[in-house]
């Protein structure tokens, strides 16, 4: 005590400390954190939402029911299961995770990318990834001080095999990440060329099937046949966003390193109550995925008879649709009480491109009757 107030009484006005929270803020964050944005989250109450990939059904009554009934019971005084191995064994079961292989989980499949980057992050290390794909890879990469290389995807969205062959050779990265279908041009890459960047890659490759429900190839089943293969997913997608549950599958091998690096108690135990309930019957997330994807083939065949407008393939819950003015249409549906995403400005290949989450019957009606009379 008397030792730190005399060393601040010898210390003249303002020597050896930053003025201001601005002046030591740029003295000690690092500078490429500095020059990111967080990451955007919109406003959307009262808004038609379908920007985010949402699941646009509730829970079924019977299915509520068996969550309410497990969240009351859950002691909220004691720190969860550390492993989560109730949690782990409902997804094994419900989601046909293959015997023998090792499963991590995160508070969404986010806290997975970051983990495993982190994990990675040696000196010099490099990520990769096509582009555009899921912005997180690159914002982890940053994070974690790794190197990004990002390699963009051919003219239709599919992989440009030589030139990720090509990024490979060069830059040996230790983890590729691959979204399987990709976030936001929403197709499905050929599953050729996918084994050919496993094949081809040094270190990891992480398959991120966010998208699987909505899809009709998977890695998951053969995640044994390759020893760099992590298949990464979630739950958002399928109706349990507000949960936040991600799960990896790899080789135990990766699995326990990975595990070092998560936080002790990252998924908590009201979503483990929840994640083991909602899981004990799967019917209610076939019939939801069923429904969406009837509804993103009503909607794709509507959007792609406007005038000006060309909607690409998807195997997702959202449609890419470029349109004539991407920033004009945004600004006229927002104007209508409807939210999705405009990506006109990520990335080149994207112009005038508006990414639409598929939602219920009534709210996509209502999202064509204002394209119509958007693109005229
Ligand atoms: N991967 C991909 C490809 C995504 O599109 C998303 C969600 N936008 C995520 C991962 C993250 O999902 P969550 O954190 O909700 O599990």
């Amino acid at each position: 005590m008397t030792g730190s107030s005399r060393s601040s009484s010898r210390r003249k006005p303002g020597e050896g400390i930053a003025s201001s929270a601005a002046d030591r803020v740029t003295a000690v964050v690092r500078p490429e954190i500095r020059a990111l944005a967080a990451y955007p989250v919109a406003k959307a109450e009262g808004m038609v939402k379908l920007d985010a990939m949402e699941n646009p059904y509730p829970l079924p009554g019977p299915v509520r029911a068996r969550l309410d009934a497990a969240l009351s019971r859950v002691a909220v005084n004691r720190y969860p299961d550390g492993g989560a191995d109730a949690v782990k064994t409902a997804l094994s079961h419900a989601l046909r995770i293959p015997d023998g292989q090792g499963v991590l989980l995160g508070n969404g499949s986010d806290e997975l990318i970051h983990i495993i980057t982190l994990a990675l992050a040696r000196p010099g290390a490099v990520v990769l990834a096509p582009e555009p794909s899921f912005v997180m890879y690159r914002m982890d990469a940053v994070y974690a001080g790794m190197r990004f290389v990002g390699v963009p995807l051919a003219g239709d969205f599919s992989l440009d095999l030589p030139a990720m062959r090509a990024a490979i050779e060069r830059e040996q990265p230790a983890l590729v990440f691959i979204a399987y279908p990709n976030n936001p041009t929403g197709n499905l890459f050929g599953a050729r060329d996918v084994e050919a960047v496993l094949q081809a890659a040094p270190g990891l490759v992480v398959v991120d099937e966010a998208y699987y429900a909505f899809a009709d190839a998977s890695f998951l089943p053969r995640v044994a046949e390759h020893p760099n293969l992590l298949v990464l997913r979630t739950v958002s997608k399928v109706g349990m966003a507000g949960l936040r549950l991600g799960y990896a599958v790899a080789a135990p091998e990766w699995i326990a390193e990975l595990n070092k690096v998560r936080a002790p108690y990252n998924v908590n135990a009201l979503t483990q109550a929840a994640a083991v309930a909602l899981l004990s019957d799967t019917g209610w997330i076939a019939a939801q995925a069923s429904a969406i994807r009837a509804e993103r083939m009503r909607l794709a065949s509507a959007l792609e008879r406007l005038p000006g407008t060309k909607v690409f393939p998807t195997q997702t819950n959202f449609v890419l649709v470029r349109v004539a003015d991407a920033n004009e249409v945004f600004e006229g549906l927002k104007a209508r009480r409807i939210l999705v995403k405009n990506v006109h400005r990520w990335h080149p290949l994207l112009a005038n491109c508006l990414r639409i989450t598929v939602g219920t019957p009534e709210e996509n009606d209502l999202l064509l009757a204002a394209c119509i009379e958007l693109c005229r």
